[in-house]
């Protein structure tokens, strides 16, 4: 059976004490919740992964990192290494946000490299893309879905599938507060799933959870993760807010 999975992308947001109190509240919220086959994770700023590692060790929720550099060290001023995330204990990194891709610059062939790092340290890559509001306007969004799928994952061997979680994110929907309807988001990963088995096998395609990203609230979530390939979501906005992201958990 996949993995359900709920994980919060809080971006560059939360200082140190606002992380604290973030954590502890998420934790009030779902502390008496059974948590049957489903997965929480909170992604805060690389300063921070420290302080909610030490806060989370004693509880159900997990921490991921949002970025990750893909050298092993050396002159690359402001970036942090998979050695440095493994070290202070992160085994799972968000890899292809599109702020990532947008303001960063991170193209196909450079996530390809980044996964290849994500996997030779064997962490847990999150791996996120979908299309640009023009791709769907134009019907390419499928098209543009399976290039990305190909340029950066499909150098990759079916056993690497085991330590990667794909998030869908239409671009058009983050953060816009227009989400893809669920048909649309059910649509999307059902293709995905079967780009993965002609390209690989069945096992792969059915194994891997496929998380939604894109505006997901807790007035949407339930109707979103009821569609049967949808395995959770990957949340920005809601997830900055305990009552919001639990309510969110809830829904899955
Ligand atoms: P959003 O962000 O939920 O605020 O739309 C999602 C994301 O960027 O992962």
């Amino acid at each position: 059976m996949r993995k359900k999975i709920v994980a919060g992308n809080w971006k560059m947001n939360n200082d140190l004490a606002e992380t604290k109190s973030l954590i502890n509240g998420i934790q009030n919220e779902i502390e008496n919740l059974e948590l049957d086959n489903t997965r929480v994770i909170v992604s805060p700023s690389y300063v921070n992964l420290s302080l909610a590692l030490e806060l989370t060790s004693a509880n159900k929720i997990e921490v991921a990192s949002q970025n990750m550099h893909q050298a092993k060290s050396g002159a690359f001023t402001g970036e942090v290494s998979a050695d440095m995330l493994k070290s202070v204990g992160i085994k799972s990194v968000i890899i292809g946000h599109s702020e990532r891709r947008q303001y960063f610059n991170e193209t196909d062939a450079l996530l390809a490299e980044k996964m290849n790092t994500v996997l030779a340290n064997e962490l847990e890559a999150i791996f996120c893309f979908g299309e640009l509001l023009e791709d769907r306007k134009s019907g390419n969004h499928f098209k543009v879905v399976e290039s990305q799928l190909q340029n950066a994952l499909f150098h990759l061997e079916a056993k690497d599938f085991s330590s990667i979680v794909l998030a869908y994110e239409p671009v058009w929907a983050i953060g816009t507060g227009e989400t893809a309807s669920p048909e649309q988001a059910q649509e999307m990963h059902a293709f995905i799933r079967k780009t993965l088995a002609e390209k690989y096998n069945q096992e792969v395609a059915d194994s891997v959870s496929i998380l939604y990203g894109g505006s997901v609230k807790p007035a949407n979530a339930e109707e979103i993760f009821s569609k049967e390939d949808v395995d959770g979501g990957l949340i920005g906005g809601a997830s900055l807010k305990p009552a919001d992201f639990a309510a969110i958990i809830k829904a899955i």
